[in-house]
């Protein structure tokens, strides 16, 4: 102690020398303006618990086209799309309150999923929330309809006294006061704030060049989070060596089944899932070899690659691939497709799959890397993650930003809880309670999730046959397929 104190003079009088200017100090800093992030912020926002706190959240990129999608949104749809639980409505509804400032037009609430085997179109599960009393087993929605709806409802709020957003700002660093790096950070940033006792809290410099001192850190700041480093948080996984494709398209007609559709291919799933009217979004996991093909291939070829990929044998799908690969606008591929298409009965096209994709919205295509990975812990001295920064998931079962969800809800029960006990809320009594009831949960999603990717991705036939045999079993048992939804849906 002494030491620290002889040092916070001996700074004190190098910064007045040199004129730096203190850190801000915050309760409450978030990194990241994602759905994660902005989640955060407008809970702590809404609660009457926690509305209080000082908090600033910090986004690298501009939230200009986010604060833009409120007010103005684009008549397309966006190409992120992602599916959300009624868990995850239910809150934003009732705890946040962003649901009201929503573009309800653009959500898409869908009752059921039917999920096939590639090797085996007979091995096929299908889900009907109907059955479960339910009326939905989730809502497709686009990421910027939820991150604006989230900024919007902190905005309403009023309380710029207390929130502080910084976009277009990146943390460029963060400094342990207890455990300095000494070689690569000037002492004058290290400092004691008279009387408060606040040498452990982080500092956060940013590239603005200001800086801010916070009881609490929240890492919201995705995969590669710079605050998971910071708190040398280990975090465990691999990259799939798949990419997810995802793409708007238009169906040929609004489909009233209302339902997502996964086909299982060794490459990976490929899923359509409903939009509005006659839009769909579609996630396509693939190798990277095909993921390349798929985001360059002629825009009148793609919209009957993807039908065809819902349909044909895999084998047939390797040969059109094939002249893909060597040339992107080869418009052959199409009659190749639709020769192996028309062998297949009018009545089975419309009765067990989904309806034909007729074009693909310019520039919607992009491709992403599929990785898993799950931080050791989501807590550290004054430091918390959340969403993918503590996370990733493969998005065959549509759960990531779910997940952060969830986790969003248990930090701010936990934060509650220790401002009832008028305890410290960077310290890890309080923040111990987030992740015990956090972490399990989402280490078994990503545990199925993974399980599922990689038994479907295989095409060794004792699997196939054990998978398929299981998919018919699990279709026809009631009472299982009922327990599976029941936990998708929440
Ligand atoms: C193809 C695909 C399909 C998906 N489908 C679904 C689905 O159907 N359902 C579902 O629930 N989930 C889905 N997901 C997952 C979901 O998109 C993510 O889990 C979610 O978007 C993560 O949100 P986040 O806020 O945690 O992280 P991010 O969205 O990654 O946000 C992190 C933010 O931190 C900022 N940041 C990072 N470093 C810094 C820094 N140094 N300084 C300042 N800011 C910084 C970044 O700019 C970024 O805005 C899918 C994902 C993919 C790839």
């Amino acid at each position: 102690m002494l030491s620290r104190s002889i040092r916070y003079f001996s700074n004190s009088a190098i910064r007045a020398a040199t004129q730096v200017a203190p850190p801000t100090l915050q309760d409450v800093v978030i990194i990241g303006g994602g759905p994660a992030g902005l989640s955060l912020l407008a809970t702590l926002k809404n609660s009457p618990k926690t509305k209080h706190l000082n908090c600033t959240l910090i986004e690298g990129g501009s939230l200009d086209k986010v604060r833009e999608f409120a007010t103005n949104p684009p008549q397309e749809y966006t190409n992120r799309c992602v599916s959300i639980t009624p868990k995850t409505i239910d809150y934003m509804k009732h705890k946040i309150g962003s649901w009201d400032f929503i573009h309800e037009d653009r959500i898409k609430e869908y009752q059921g999923i039917i999920a096939y085997d590639g090797q085996d179109a007979d091995s096929r599960v299908e889900f009907d929330v109907n059955s479960i009393g339910k009326d939905n087993l989730a809502a497709m929605c686009e990421n910027i309809n939820i991150q604006a709806s989230l900024l919007a409802k902190v905005e309403s709020l009023g309380l710029e006294d207390t929130t502080t957003i910084k976009d277009n700002t990146k943390v460029v660093d963060i400094i342990n006061p207890l455990t300095p790096d000494l070689e690569n950070h000037d002492l004058n940033e290290i400092d004691e704030v008279p009387g408060t006792g606040k040498l452990d809290w982080p500092i956060i410099k940013l590239s603005t060049g200001e800086s801010i001192q916070t009881r609490l850190l929240v890492g919201c700041d995705g995969y590669n989070s710079p605050v998971r480093k910071y708190a040398q948080i280990e975090s465990r996984g691999w990259q799939y060596n798949t990419f997810g494709v995802v793409a708007t398209v238009k169906l040929q007609y609004e489909d009233f089944r209302s339902v997502g559709w996964q086909r299982f291919l060794t490459t990976g799933p490929l899923a359509i899932l409903p939009l509005s009217e006659d839009n769909a979004t579609i996630v396509w996991s693939s190798t990277p070899e095909l993921s390349e093909i798929l985001v360059k291939v002629n825009k009148d070829i793609f919209p009957r690659l993807v039908t065809a990929a819902m349909v044909l044998e895999e084998t047939d799908l390797k040969y059109i691939y094939g002249l893909l690969k060597e040339n992107p606008d080869d418009l052959s591929a199409v009659e190749e497709i639709e020769w192996r298409m028309s062998k297949v009965p009018e009545v089975v096209l419309e009765e067990r799959y989904p309806a034909a994709i007729v074009s693909v919205l310019d520039g919607s295509r992009a491709r992403f890397p599929l990785k898993l990975s799950h931080a050791d812990t989501y807590v550290a001295p004054r430091v918390a993650l959340v969403g993918d920064a503590a996370h990733t998931i493969h998005p065959l079962a549509g759960q990531g930003l779910n997940m952060g969800q969830s986790d969003v809800i248990h930090l701010v029960e936990a934060l509650e809880k220790g401002i009832d006990r008028g305890l410290d809320l960077g310290s890890t009594l309080v923040l111990e309670s987030y992740v015990s009831n956090a972490w399990p949960a989402n280490h078994a999603m990503l545990g199925i999730c993974d399980k599922m990717h990689k038994l479907f991705s295989t095409d060794f036939y004792p699997l196939v046959l054990a998978r398929g045999l299981g998919m018919k079993t699990v279709n026809f048992l009631s009472p299982v397929k009922d327990m599976m939804m029941k936990s998708i849906s929440l």
